[in-house]
């Protein structure tokens, strides 16, 4: 009978394991339970039918795969060090040389003469000799078929630690092989019998079971799929599940009419017309927030296009209704310039704004406190980390967080699942792409700013480097007698701040120097808060023509009259980071320039994130060569997301399953919103044991 203990039970319990291989199977490769080994998925399968024969081997740069007998195997000194040769003779008769130039003792120990092998690497030809260096290799043995003989054989994760130990892809083979002769009756299947046939899925067991033990590329191909969209599924409900908590929080806070201050904004205030993106996205929060339920929604719109004002509308909105706002940056110098922008815009309204950040004085900061406890005040802005922590609302009715691809989806939580939770308004300036929007936004509402206001150019961005310095510096004078201003950009690596802080300063010397009597000003992480604070200001009131600064102006900083950036030592930047630094310039009519300094040492990755700087300004683009360059993990922290790891699945190249596992999660709560229905049974215990409590609690199923 299928049952879920089966995945519970541990490794040392099953036949011919014991307590001691148990150990080493938790300490060398972190398996536990059944499941674990289950989940264990190879990382190669070696098709024995398309291995090459030795005679018919060639050189070249596609790897390939060769089958037979090892003849000789030996040590052979070298010039500078010794190497191991190992010689595999296949029933073509043709012989090949395995060569390891480290590793050499346990290698050694690996291989004995008369073993039957597998050798995967890229082939070269010395003379008449063919050889791999340091291919993969796996020992096959032909007494036991069924195993290492069949058509297709896995190969799994390997790597001299679980090698030592023992724990060869020959060993697996055997623990899954066991696992599923003694107890692979009882894998339940957990995804309902409609998914299976809508989706036109492999039962559960069957394509665990050909993950490992294939019988054909096709019954693989079926497997793999199956198991990638479980993965995603359970991924997908969690999320879901998430969304239908939190959608489901009733409120007080009702917004339901337009009221006087948003009314007289738009009139009298804002000095441009919204963008009909702009006018959507506002809409959106106008009836989430007179649903009568909490509202989370997030905000993705370019760099540039108009985020801010949207959130403004959001904050009226509530303090129309008897509210008040806050609004969160990840930065101070962040809070500090949404301070000027959000002043600028709300004391027409006869509003009161205040700022909150660390570092205070005491009394300021208890003075403040008390405004916002008693209610005086309207808006607090600030950074996440100050308003999250203890801040006494009279009644904080919209939360907006700025630049929100700093948070996971476990902070997420903690900002809404907090007691009378107000309405959340995300932001982020950071476009992804599609797949792994649905992924790291997947529980809330999207809204998307998908126009620029009126009338901009794009940015124009070119590439140069430091023979063309002086070019550069002419260039820079020229927009400054137009009436022009620019910021010059370092790099800051947190490990060596001091020394990209020196690069700074002596780069702000030289341009003193130069550009009398233009003037210049520093910016950098280092400075008092004030400092900080009163620099951009200059900036901004046209006092400074040139702002040299390190990254600290990454994100929000407006200052429309600026329209040329300087990016220094522009390979060491990420693309995303590139991106939003080139977005503060461009940012009214004029045409704006970025250009980046470069040095040629530069690797073949930087060079491509510099060439996509050059050929597009659109962030979608970027994003998507982003994410190819660095994986999905690396993401934007999708690995501090919260969400489980991914074995099988791929986020980037397994798009189109996740559509289906993301539609399927939909379809099952659209069926059975609290999975209560006798079907979904092993569903939901099978959720509740390996995703709930992941959440936190947060996205039970009720
Ligand atoms: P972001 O989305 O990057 O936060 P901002 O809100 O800072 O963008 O807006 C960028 C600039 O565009 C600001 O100077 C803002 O005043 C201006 N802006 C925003 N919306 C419009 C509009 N509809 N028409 C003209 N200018 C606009
Ligand atoms: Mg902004």
């Amino acid at each position: 009978m299928p049952d879920h203990s089966v995945f519970e039970e541990e490794l040392q319990y099953l036949k011919g394991v014991g307590p001691r291989r148990g150990d080493v199977l938790a300490d060398a490769a972190g398996l536990h339970t059944f499941r674990d080994l289950l989940h264990y998925y190879p990382r190669r399968y070696l098709d024995r039918s398309t291995t090459t024969r030795i005679r018919a081997l060639e050189e070249g740069t596609t790897p390939v795969t060769v089958v037979g007998t090892v003849r000789t195997l030996g040590v052979v000194p070298g010039r500078r060090s010794k190497r191991l040769e190992v010689i595999v003779e296949d029933d073509s008769g043709g012989r090949m040389k395995a060569v390891w130039f480290n590793r050499i003792g346990w290698i050694k120990r690996v291989f004995s003469t008369g073993d039957q092998v597998a050798f995967h690497g890229k082939v070269q030809q010395y003379g008449r000799t063919f050889s791999m260096t340091h291919p993969d290799f796996d020992k096959l043995d032909e007494n036991s078929p069924s195993l290492d003989t069949g058509r297709i054989i896995a190969l799994y994760p390997g790597g001299s630690a679980l090698e030592k130990v023992g724990l060869t892809s020959r060993t697996f083979r055997r623990l899954v092989y066991r696992l599923f002769k003694e107890h692979g009756l009882r894998i339940p299947d957990i995804l309902p019998a409609w998914m299976q046939e809508q989706y036109d899925l492999m039962p559960g067991h069957i394509a665990l079971r050909a993950a490992h033990f294939p019988k054909s590329q096709d019954e693989l191909r079926a497997a793999r799929q199956r198991l990638k969209f479980e993965e995603l599924f359970f991924i997908q409900l969690l999320l879901a599940l998430t969304k239908q908590t939190r959608q489901a929080i009733p409120t007080e806070a009702v917004f339901n009419t337009k009221g006087p201050l948003v009314q007289g904004f738009l009139d009298e205030v804002l000095p441009f017309t919204l963008t009909g993106a702009q006018q959507r996205a506002v809409g959106h929060v106008m009836d989430d927030t007179g649903s009568g339920l909490q509202m989370n929604r997030l905000i993705q719109g370019d760099v540039g296009s108009g985020k801010t004002v949207v959130a403004v509308l959001a904050l009226l909105h509530a303090i129309d209704h008897g509210y008040q706002g806050a609004f969160m940056a990840p930065t101070e110098i962040l809070a500090e310039q949404h301070l000027t922008s959000l002043t600028e815009y709300l004391e027409p309204l006869d509003l009161n704004v205040r700022l909150l950040v660390g570092g205070q004085r005491k009394l300021l900061r208890e003075e403040i406190l008390s405004e916002i406890a008693s209610g005086e005040v309207d808006v607090v802005v600030g950074t996440h980390a100050v308003i999250q922590e203890k801040v006494d609302f009279a009644n904080l009715g919209m939360a907006i967080v700025d630049e929100q691809h700093r948070f996971g989806v476990m902070q997420r939580a903690e900002l809404f699942e907090k007691a009378n939770a107000p309405h959340m308004l995300l932001m982020t300036a950071t476009p992804i792409p599609r797949s792994l929007a649905m992924t790291l936004y997947g529980d809330l509402d999207v809204s998307i700013i998908d126009e620029m206001p009126p009338g901009r150019k794009p940015v124009q961005t070119v590439l140069r480097g430091e023979k063309q310095r002086d070019e550069v510096y002419d260039f820079l004078r020229t927009q400054l007698r137009e009436g022009r201003q620019a910021y010059v950009v370092y790099p800051l690596v947190e490990e060596s701040e001091k020394m990209d802080l020196k690069d700074a300063t002596t780069g702000f010397e030289t341009l003193q120097a130069r550009f009398r009597p233009y003037t210049v000003d520093l910016l950098h992480g280092q400075l008092f808060s004030y400092e900080k604070e009163e620099a951009m200001d200059r900036f901004k009131r046209g006092e400074t023509d040139i702002l040299v600064s390190t990254t600290v102006i990454e994100v929000g900083v407006d200052v429309p009259n600026a329209s040329l950036m300087i990016i220094e030592h522009a390979e060491r930047f990420g693309l995303s980071q590139l991106h939003q630094l080139r977005g503060r310039v461009g940012r009214d009519e004029h045409q704006s320039y970025c250009i980046l300094m470069a040095d040629y040492k530069r690797t073949a990755e930087a060079k491509e994130r510099l060439n996509a700087m050059v050929r597009t300004t659109d962030g979608f683009e970027i994003s998507e060569v982003d994410l190819k360059l660095r994986g999905a993990g690396d993401f934007f922290g999708t690995r501090q997301s919260g969400l489980p790891d991914l074995k099988i699945a791929d986020i980037t190249r397994d798009q189109d399953i996740l559509v289906q596992a993301r539609e399927a999660a939909q379809d099952l709560l659209r069926r059975d919103p609290h999975l209560r229905d006798e079907a979904h049974a092993d569903l939901r215990a099978y959720y509740d044991r390996y995703y709930s409590q992941r959440s936190l609690g947060y996205a039970r199923v009720g």
